[in-house]
């Protein structure tokens, strides 16, 4: 049966943020002039409510029979639409993540597109008439670009069609000042064209902001990262939407935004596991980035020191082109010297050896920056009762309480629970309970004590928790009102401190034993990357690593900062072993409240599509089991081709859908963390 139209009706073809994975007829009495177009909003009745959804197509008829047919409520048109191309793009990540496309076009728009409201998007779009997003800076001068920049700058900004470059520099070689010069040339080249930056951190935009307005003042900069407010977000997607801001920065959802004449995109730390949404819908940004280039036909740079090995290999083979920065850009300024420092011969007291203290005092005479790396937040991971051997465990999770002293209390990092300490030890009464290891809260007291004079500055996630107490805390190193600087990762990615000339490491051998396969990669990586926040002024610096396997390979290749052959025999280990680059893995978790039944779920997927092309493991529990009362568990499936496990994935997920189980699943495609 269909219905077709008479000259006053048309119908819309939508899609909605629902997990049904298809798409939704509906009437539409169009005005002669004003037909609804593709890629633009409506608002439609949907399961007793009015939400907002995406145009896929417009129509002449429909197969939905006339008495189920709804009319749709009204459509947005004074957003232009977005383009084929953008929804091209969603379709492709619904495509390869597994999902429906509503689930992904739509929660890539700003809320405040998708509230039933029209006057919120008239009165967005007149702010933005008079909005000034170009902000004016003074202009600084180009820096004159060494040889291998040049190159570089040139390679990208006269590169025609699709070309992924990959930007290899040591940390410290540059890379922004490429960057900046290749979207210079871009941008002059034609007036329309449009860039997408991306950075994997907040707290990196604001550097790189500020260096963007002062090279390009009077060009409009829209930004896109997640403590935007609504009213924010939605003013800068427009701005990106309708081809106004020529350069568009963000973190990885930025990856979404509708970018009309999108001519570049530069990927900064290609490396950083936070361009993969860890939630919802598993994306790699760094990947659609690279499938989003291709579809445009335009080049798109890969930057880091410390490459990912998928990046890596595709240079090794040919299909990315690389350029390399082998040396610092600032003149004087060399790699620091990274030792070890053996922590069986030099016994730490309080997390921090005698080498490391000396260093620091050193520092400290001579008025330079030191800064410390603990990549462990809290006082303590976990108290315990030396009487009855008690232990802070999470009720709710596989996972201990974290000792927070100056909050006065035990969080689980997992669940967010949060219990005041307790005064005594809840078995056995014992008064006496005492914190085990050490994060950074412990190691900022132990400096507190340690140099009364100093001024010292914790950054993690908790001294950072307020809206814009990040800023401030950078803007604090780098105005050099901070001597010894104690910190988590966040501390460790891309900020140019100038005056720093210490970097002590102090606890990473936990990582050289964890299960995760790509742990050593990580390690390496994340070594790397704080290694480099020294020296970067010029002033002649070191780093100091404290283990206690000093002879690991690791650490040497560290020392030598010799990338290209440890990531050389990681490439190798994996080729043997079948694991990424070289197989294509996706992962069904399963959650349950009793750990068996998420099991019994993932036995039936495993046995419910046999198939030779595609290997199938049995399902395991999680390593972190239980999290807030759920049992979670998971199987892995993996084939050397991609479009081999493509196709599996189509017919399985069908499959897992009509089973109709009550246990909680999802599905990732190239997981990170197996
Ligand atoms: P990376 O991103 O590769 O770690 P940055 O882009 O932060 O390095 O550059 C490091 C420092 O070198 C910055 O302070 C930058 O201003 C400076 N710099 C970059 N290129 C040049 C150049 N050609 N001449 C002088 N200084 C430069
Ligand atoms: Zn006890
Ligand atoms: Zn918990």
């Amino acid at each position: 049966m269909s219905t077709s139209t008479d000259s006053t009706h048309c119908f819309l073809e939508v899609v909605l943020d629902t997990p049904l994975n298809s798409s939704f007829d509906y009437r539409w009495s169009c005005r002669p002039g004003e037909e609804p177009l593709p890629g633009q909003l409506a608002l439609v009745p949907f399961a007793r409510r009015e939400i907002m959804a995406l145009i896929v197509a417009v129509k002449d008829r429909t197969d939905v029979a006339p008495e189920k047919l709804k009319d749709a409520l009204a459509v947005r048109s004074q957003l232009s639409p977005l383009p084929e191309r953008w929804i091209a793009l969603a379709r492709f990540a619904a495509d390869y993540y597994q999902r429906p496309l509503g689930e992904v076009a739509l929660p890539g728009l700003p809320k405040n597109l998708r509230v039933p409201r029209t006057v919120a998007l008239d009165r967005a779009l007149k702010k933005l008439a008079k909005l000034d997003l170009q902000q004016d800076a003074t202009a600084v001068d180009m820096p004159v670009l060494n040889p291998a920049q040049q190159e570089a700058a040139d390679a990208i900004g006269g590169a025609e069609g699709f070309t992924p470059l990959l930007l290899w520099g040591v940390t410290g070689s540059g890379k922004t000042e490429v960057y900046l010069q290749a979207c210079a040339r871009v941008l002059a080249r034609d007036p329309q064209a449009q860039i997408l930056i991306m950075v994997p951190e907040i707290n990196l935009t604001p550097q790189l902001e500020g260096n963007i307005r002062a090279r390009f003042p009077g060009m409009m900069l829209a930004t896109l990262h997640s403590s935007l407010s609504e009213g924010e977000r939605m003013l800068h997607w427009l701005a990106a939407h309708n081809g106004q801001a020529r350069i568009v920065l963000g973190t990885r959802l930025a990856i979404l935004a509708s970018l009309p004449n999108l001519q570049l995109i530069v990927i900064d730390e290609e490396h950083d596991p936070s361009y993969k949404q860890q939630e919802g819908l598993r994306y790699s940004a760094r990947d659609l980035a690279v499938w989003r280039a291709h579809q445009l036909g335009i080049p798109i740079v890969l930057g880091s020191a410390t490459p990912s090995l998928e990046s890596w290999h595709h240079a090794r083979s040919g299909r990315y082109r690389r350029l390399d920065l082998r040396e610092r850009a600032v003149r004087d300024a060399v790699l620091p010297k990274v030792r070890l420092v053996d922590m069986e011969r030099d016994r730490a007291r309080d997390g921090l050896t005698s080498e490391v203290l000396a260093a620091l005092r050193g520092r400290l005479e001579r008025g330079e920056q030191s800064l410390l790396f603990l990549n462990r937040r809290g006082y303590a991971p976990v108290i315990s009762c030396d009487a009855c051997g008690w232990i802070s465990n999470c009720t709710r999770c596989t996972a201990f309480m974290v000792l927070h002293k100056p909050e006065h209390r035990l969080r689980c990092h997992h669940c967010s629970l949060e219990l005041r300490i307790p005064r005594s030890c809840p078995t056995c009464g014992n008064v006496d309970l005492q914190p085990l290891g050490r994060g950074t809260q412990r190691v900022e007291e132990h400096l507190h004590a340690l140099f009364p004079e100093a001024r010292i500055l914790r950054i993690d996630a908790d001294s950072t928790r307020l809206k814009g107490s990040a800023q401030a805390a950078f803007d604090s190193v780098h105005r050099g009102e901070v001597d010894i600087l104690i910190g988590t990762q966040m501390v460790a990615k891309g900020h140019d401190f100038k005056k720093l000339t210490l970097v002590g490491i102090l606890n990473p051998d936990t990582a050289l034993f964890s299960q995760d396969y790509r742990a050593s990669e990580r390690l390496f990586a994340q070594l790397m990357q704080v290694a480099g926040r020294a020296g970067r002024g010029g002033a002649p610096s070191e780093v100091l690593v404290q283990t206690r396997y000093a002879q690991h390979p690791l650490y040497g290749a560290v020392m030598r900062h010799d990338y290209e052959r440890f990531a050389g025999q990681l490439l190798e280990e994996r080729k043997e072993a079948g694991l990424p680059p070289f197989m294509y893995q996706a992962l069904l978790r399963a959650e349950a409240k009793e750990l068996p039944i998420a099991i019994e779920f993932l036995e039936a997927a495993r046995d419910c599509l046999p198939s030779d092309a595609i290997l199938i493991n049995d399902p395991i529990p999680m390593t972190m089991t239980r999290v807030h009362n759920v049992d979670r568990a998971q199987l892995l499936v993996e084939s050397s081709s991609r479009p081999a496990l493509q196709a599996y994935l189509r017919v399985w997920v069908e499959q897992l859908r009509a089973m109709k189980s009550r246990v909680k699943w999802s599905l990732e495609v190239d997981p990170l963390d197996i």
